[in-house]
This record gives C-alpha cells, structure tokens and sequence, in this order.
C-alpha cells in the first residue's frame, strides 16, 4: 500500500474533454502516449518512432497536472498507479530497494500503465549532498536502475509520468530519463473563461452570465483557484436562504435557491 491508487482505466472518471483548455498540451499527449499505447503496431516499425519512456508535467501548482494525469491514462486505456514522491520517501525509509523493485514488477504485470510520480523533485530531486538521507539515495538509484531496466518491448507500454512544480530541483539524471518536458501554464482569460465554463455547467446562473467579465477579474487564477473560487459562490445564495429562512415564520411558504450572479463571485474573491 505505498501505492496511493491503482486505478483502472474505466474507473477513473475524468477524461480530457473535463480539462478546459490546455489544448497543445492533450495534443502532445496524444502523440507520445495515446497513440502508441492503443495502436503500438504503428510504432514498431524503424527507429525514428520509438515510445518515450518517461515524461514531465511541469508549472504552477493547481494548473491542473494531476487532472492530466489521470485523464491520460483513461484516454490511453491504461491502468494508473499513483505515488507521491514526499511519501514514498518519508514513509519508507527502511525498505527503499524492495519497495521500488515491487512497483516495476507490479508496473509489468498491469501494463499499460501510467506510473505518476507527483512531486517528482521530492523523490528524484537533486542529489542532497552530505545532509541527504542515506535511505534516499539508495531508493532514487534504486528507481532508476528499474527504470533503465524496462525492456524496450515493455517501454511501450509502461509510462513514468512526473509532476512537479520546482523543475529546478530535478537531478540532471532524471531529467535525461523524463525526455519530454511539458510545461502547464496558468490560463490566459480566454483559457480561464473554458475552464469556468466546465465548472458552472451545471449551475443555475442568472440570464446571460457574464464569463468574459468574470474570467477577465481572475487574472492569475489557476484551475484549481478557479474551482475554489465557484465553490464559494455557490455557497452564497445558500446561506441568503438560510438567512431568510431564519426570519420567516414556520409555516411560510419556503423561499427557493435564487440563480448565481457574477457579483457572487467577485464577492467570493
Ligand atoms: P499541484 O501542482 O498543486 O499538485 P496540479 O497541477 O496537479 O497541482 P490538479 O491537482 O490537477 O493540479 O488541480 C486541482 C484541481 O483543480 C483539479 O482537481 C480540478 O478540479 C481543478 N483544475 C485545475 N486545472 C483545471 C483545468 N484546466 N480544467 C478543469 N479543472 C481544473
């Protein structure tokens, strides 16, 4: 259980169309991993197309990476294993080779699969020097050397997939291994509108609601500042209600949830 989740494709319930915007980054993703990990018979031919054992999400915390992540290996209709780099090196200390070891041999049997790493930097990050646990350094040589294993046959279909928001961190070795960088980006408004429009689809928003205005005062948002901010609108006609409710007598008639205006989410800033 030092694996967060196994999760298979079916089971994952996000897929790209529930990522608003961050269009170039699912069409790369398409070419370097749907692709091969469906139709691998277009790939083994020659040497020019050949599957990238390794990839790196990297950006801005909240941009949306983990989400990627996840709807990738739906889209690919591969099995996702989860691990968290602060974890793995935390938690485990003692058992550094074994457990590495366990995650290959287990990536095998699950093929294909996608292996995220989140917070890549805290289990592959920069060698620490002489204050770097011993324990450490011999899981990160250790993941490495499973990793260089894979069999280019296996390669195909089992991905490493890193995230990290501190790219800087990554130890030139592993950033050999991690071939293609993709960087997530904060969106732009236009981006930002895409993304507040997959969240409030489902909303009961006043006539024509103003998306442009809102994602034009949203300047700087992530994803998932995004999220948090229509959370806190929606909570806004709830506790109207309920503050209503209280000044009402028992047996009036019960006030109804009034629609989401755009001044609810500038309130909510
Ligand atoms: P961190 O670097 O902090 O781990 P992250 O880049 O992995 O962050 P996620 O965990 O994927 O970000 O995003 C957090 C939440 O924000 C997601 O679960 C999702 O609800 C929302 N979110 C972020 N970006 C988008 C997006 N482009 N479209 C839809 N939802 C998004």
């Amino acid at each position: 259980n030092f694996v967060s989740a196994v999760v298979p494709p079916g089971e994952i319930g996000v897929r790209f169309n529930d990522i608003g915007a961050l269009e170039d980054v699912k069409r790369a993703l398409n070419e370097l991993v749907i692709l091969p990990m469906r139709r691998p018979e277009l790939f083994s031919h020659g040497n020019l197309l050949r599957p990238c054992k390794g990839i790196l999400l990297f950006g801005p915390p909240g941009t949306g990476k983990t989400l990627l992540a996840k709807a990738l290996a739906t889209e690919a209709m591969a099995n996702f294993v989860s691990i968290t780099g602060s974890t793995l090196t935390s938690k485990w200390f003692g058992d550094a080779e074994k457990l590495t070891k366990a995650l290959f041999s287990f990536a095998n049997k699950l093929a294909p699969v996608i292996i995220f790493v989140d917070e890549v930097d805290s289990l592959l990050g920069a060698r620490g020097g002489a204050f770097e646990h011993e324990a450490t350094r011999r899981m990160r040589n250790e993941f490495m050397a499973a990793w260089d294993g894979l069999r280019t046959k296996d390669s195909q279909r089992i991905l490493i997939l890193g995230a990290t928001n501190r790219p800087f961190d990554l130890d030139d070795a592993v950033i050999r291994r991690l071939p293609r960088r993709i960087y997530v980006d904060l969106p732009d408004a236009e981006n930002r509108m895409k993304i507040l429009k997959i969240f409030l689809t489902q909303e009961n928003l006043e006539h024509e609601f103003e998306f442009d205005k809102l994602a034009n005062a949203t300047e700087g948002y992530s994803g998932s500042d995004l999220k948090n901010l229509c959370i806190a609108a929606a909570y806004r006609p709830v506790e109207e209600l309920l503050e209503e409710e209280k000044k009402r007598a028992l047996n009036d008639v019960a006030p109804a949830l009034r629609p989401l205006k755009l001044d609810d989410f500038i309130q909510s800033k």
